[in-house]
């Protein structure tokens, strides 16, 4: 039986692609690297993964010395007054991947509720807060860029229920002393969108506007002690530059 004619992979009579060395279709283009998704949110397998749910062997105090957060049964959990933790791995423009839970012994309101954050190079804080009927100001929102920008929705479970954050992080750029260009997120709350490319305004901080400072292009995740027993599991980063 005769062989059937290929289809074509690729050509190589088509324009350039403007600003680009690529022809359109280019067969000559590189592959995309192959990437072997995780199951039900388990890390992809090109993830750097900083906690699965054994051991915080990458994270350290922010003071100083050993994390002192709790593991067991799969998370990790704070220590109120052990004060945040930070991973010894330092990152920049990434894919990050977080899964939280607030006690399901609702005690508190407002900021005391189940609070927590995900700091980004260890000075941008993703609020982390028990938001299911628990009214605070919008920019404290679970998922808000603290002090900045409230998540386009809430889309909070219950308290005791794991909550998922998939957050697409574009560092600050920096010439010398001066901004060059902000920070940019994109993030998913448990699957909705809550932030699409939005640029934030300058580091975190509580009842103040705090100036750009400039950084290195790489810097730590952070995890806050904010009192509550908050939890923690399934951590995981792509790195989205070579740098
Ligand atoms: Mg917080």
């Amino acid at each position: 039986m005769a062989d059937q004619p290929k289809a074509p992979v690729g050509y190589n009579d088509t324009p350039f692609i403007p600003g680009s060395k690529y022809r359109v279709h280019d067969s000559d283009r590189p592959q995309p690297a192959i990437v072997t998704p995780g199951e039900h949110g388990s890390p992809p397998s090109d993830a750097v993964v900083l906690f699965d749910g054994t051991s915080l062997a990458a994270w350290q105090s922010v003071k100083g010395g050993a994390a002192g957060w709790k593991v067991e049964n799969g998370y990790m959990e704070v220590v109120p007054k052990s004060g945040d933790i930070r991973t010894e791995q330092e990152f920049g423009d990434c894919q990050l991947h977080v899964e939280w839970a607030a006690p399901a012994d609702v005690k508190g309101d407002s900021q005391g509720r189940g609070n927590s954050g995900v700091f980004m190079m260890g000075r941008y804080e993703i609020q982390v807060l028990d938001c299911y009927d628990n009214p605070t100001y919008a920019d404290g929102t679970a998922a808000a860029i603290y002090g900045e920008f409230p998540p386009l929705v809430n889309a909070c479970r219950k308290p005791g229920e794991w909550q998922v954050y998939d957050i697409i992080w574009t560092a600050p750029r920096f010439n010398g002393a001066q901004l060059a260009a902000p920070a940019y997120l994109t993030m998913l709350f448990n699957g909705v969108l809550v932030h699409n490319h939005q640029a934030l305004i300058g580091p975190t901080s509580h009842r103040r506007v705090v100036p750009w400072e400039a950084h290195p292009p790489v810097g730590p995740l952070r995890l806050q002690d904010h009192n509550n027993p908050m939890r923690f599991r399934n951590i995981w980063y792509r790195a989205l530059t070579a740098e």
